[in-house]
């Protein structure tokens, strides 16, 4: 099926690895320019540019969490490209505390990344999507947002304002044409549970990285047993982009293998 994105401008931050760098890569095959976009300028040149099509490809530098930077970030991606008709508000980490353990400036940092890391984003293209005949961005949430855990209590915390956020951020833009949607995720092999099974190796965890993630999954009750791959996140999140779905704002896709937890 020809999802319509062909010759269309996609941003998407955290665009260097995991979900962001799946994203990415299925835009370009789909025929979409990309303004990609994460802090560290050479693994972004060094992802991005392996990719095929990678010449539709542009890569920024931006903070999320800086509105001016990411005001310029979009400025130079539409200088590049003249347009943009869609955003991936992406970039972001989860911060593995309980709110005992976790500092005021943990907690305000974490609502920032979360609320802030996309609200600058669509702040600075709200302009250029309103003036697209097909705007629509995706918020990467988490599933979190609606089944907080303790162990990563002030990240659930922050999902939940981003979900509730995004809602009304679809209910206000609506008027100027532009969909906003939530694709919350589960557990997806990424640099992020590389990085942990990597200290839990260095903390003399015996365990493959397949026999200690399949034990995770199945602690979270996950139907189908494993993580998820990024590249299995990147179809909802560029099908929710697709002029094809039209009528869809304000609305939540959950990508959690059928993880069984919910509230
Ligand atoms: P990765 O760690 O693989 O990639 C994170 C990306 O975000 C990198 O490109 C990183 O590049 C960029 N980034 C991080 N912080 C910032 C920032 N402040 N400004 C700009 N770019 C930033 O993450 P995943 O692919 O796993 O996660 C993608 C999103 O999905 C995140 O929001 C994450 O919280 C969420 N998520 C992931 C889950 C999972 O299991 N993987 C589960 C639930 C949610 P650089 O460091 O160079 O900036």
């Amino acid at each position: 099926m020809d999802l319509q994105l062909e010759g269309r401008t996609v941003l998407v931050t955290g665009a260097s690895s995991g979900v962001g760098l799946a994203t990415t890569e299925l835009l370009l095959a789909e025929g979409a320019n990309v303004i990609a976009c994460a802090r560290d300028q050479g693994r972004l040149d060094a992802a991005v540019g392996a990719l095929p099509g990678a010449e539709r490809a542009y890569a920024v530098t931006a903070d999320v969490t800086d509105r001016t930077q990411v005001e310029a970030a979009v400025q130079q991606g539409l200088a590049h490209f003249g347009s943009l008709d869609a955003a991936v508000c992406n970039a972001g980490r989860s911060l593995m505390s309980t709110l005992t353990d976790a500092s005021d400036d943990d907690i305000r940092t974490e609502l920032e990344l979360k609320v802030f890391g996309s609200w600058n984003v669509i702040r600075a293209a709200r302009p250029a999507l309103a003036a697209s005949p097909v705007g629509a961005v995706v918020n990467v949430n988490a599933i979190l947002a609606r089944q907080p855990e303790t162990r990563l209590a002030v990240t659930s915390a922050a999902r939940a304002a981003l979900l509730n956020l995004t809602r009304s951020m679809a209910a206000e833009l609506a008027a100027e044409g532009i969909r906003i949607n939530s694709v919350c995720l589960g557990l997806i092999d990424t640099g992020q549970w590389r990085r942990r099974y990597e200290a839990y190796a260095a903390g003399g965890g015996t365990q493959s990285y397949s026999e200690w993630s399949a034990e995770i999954a199945a602690d979270r009750g996950i139907s189908l047993g494993r993580f998820g791959r990024a590249e299995e996140v990147a179809y909802p999140i560029v099908s929710l982009l697709s002029p094809r779905a039209s009528y869809l704002t304000g609305a939540s896709i959950d990508v959690g293998g059928g993880v069984t937890r919910q509230p």
